[in-house]
């Protein structure tokens, strides 16, 4: 098993600031946050129709970077946060409300069973059991309105037109992301000036590490008991629910790589054992939840949970995990790429 611990990212790179001191003299730009619109890979290469993964080299010509200073990327971030505040402020109190809205639904599901079903309790008046009604009425319009304000906030925010324009970017799941991601391309607090803990990310696998979804010794990382999470695992949740929402719209640009890394896994076979592909040890057929369906379907009735060793087969939730994975890595990339251009000022 890997061990994982904590740690503050470190800076890793040599960026502008080295490219900035071997040019002689330190740039003077001062950061304009006006006109400034995106110019990513990937609307280049959406626009030219190249594939997602695909020739970034050649987007890279056709739009290239202006030279800038460490302080100008560093003041571009400042004017990120600021544009960030509402994002952030709104997905919290979304979240707030969200989970008193689940809490306060699960409570009157749990009264009405407890008094015989809510068929019951239409024939009899229950004052207390209404008040409460009214109540999660109350919470579910206060929970649209925060998806509201999120979608409204969103608009004024820098990666808003990346949102409007891609199909499977509902407002509400992508500003929840960038409330749970911070700045894609600078990490840490822009206002902080040591380098070891506010720098600007070198490439979209840095934010990769940020979410979790860097491989470690070729697996996926997963919480292990006992060991700290060195990453954003709300902005990797996040990411996630991202992914699905491609997965259903066949419209997204990242539908192919969805399509195309599920083409990649089918019939593919484990390289280690693997605990969500699990087998009964007894049968060696899947695990089915309960046991009872387990001696109805196999005739097995001692199921007992053990990992899919290593040469087995991939269950297909296993591959369909894997594609949303890569899906989740390409819209991060295209979020790093998207935030990066916003802070070097590039125009399309
Ligand atoms: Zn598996
Ligand atoms: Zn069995």
């Amino acid at each position: 098993m890997t061990t994982l611990i904590a740690q503050p990212e470190t800076n890793s790179h040599t960026m502008p600031k080295a490219a900035a001191s071997q040019a002689g003299e330190p740039e003077v730009v001062e950061f304009d946050p006006t006109p400034v619109r995106g110019s990513s890979a990937r609307r280049h290469n959406l626009r030219e129709g190249v594939g997602h993964q695909g020739d970034v080299a050649q987007a890279a010509t056709a739009c290239p970077l202006p030279q800038r200073s460490r302080e100008y990327l560093r003041s571009a971030a400042i004017e990120y946060a600021a544009a960030s505040e509402w994002i952030y402020l709104s997905a919290e109190t979304l979240l707030d409300t969200e989970k008193a809205r689940i809490a306060t639904s699960h409570r009157i599901g749990a009264y009405e069973r407890a008094k015989g079903g809510a068929d019951v309790l239409i024939d009899s008046v229950d004052a207390n059991l209404s008040t409460l009604q009214d109540i999660m009425a109350g919470l579910i319009k206060t929970e649209e309105a925060c998806v509201k304000q999120l979608a409204r906030v969103l608009k004024d925010h820098p990666l808003g037109p990346l949102q409007a324009e891609t199909h499977g970017f509902g407002a509400k799941q992508f500003g929840r992301l960038l409330g749970a991601l911070g700045n894609p391309f600078w990490a840490g607090n822009p206002n902080d000036d040591d380098p070891q803990r506010s720098f600007p990310r070198e490439g979209p696998a840095q934010l990769w590490a940020y979410c979790g979804f860097d491989p470690i010794g070729g697996l996926a990382r997963k919480r292990q008991k006992g060991e700290l999470a060195n990453w954003n695992s709300a902005a990797k949740m996040r990411a996630w629910v991202i992914a699905k929402q491609v997965e259903k719209t066949p419209k997204s640009p990242y539908r192919t790589v969805y399509v195309e890394t599920k083409a990649k896994y089918a019939g593919a076979l484990h390289v280690v054992e693997c605990a969500q592909c699990s087998l009964c040890a007894n049968c060696g057929h899947p695990l089915t939840q309960f046991p009872r369906d387990h001696l109805a379907t196999y005739g097995c009735g001692a199921r007992k949970p053990a990992y899919a060793p290593p040469g087995s087969l991939l269950k297909p939730s296993h591959v369909q995990a894997r594609a949303l994975r890569a899906v989740a890595k390409e819209v991060l990339r295209d979020l790093y790429n998207e935030a990066r251009d916003w802070h070097y000022g590039a125009t399309d």
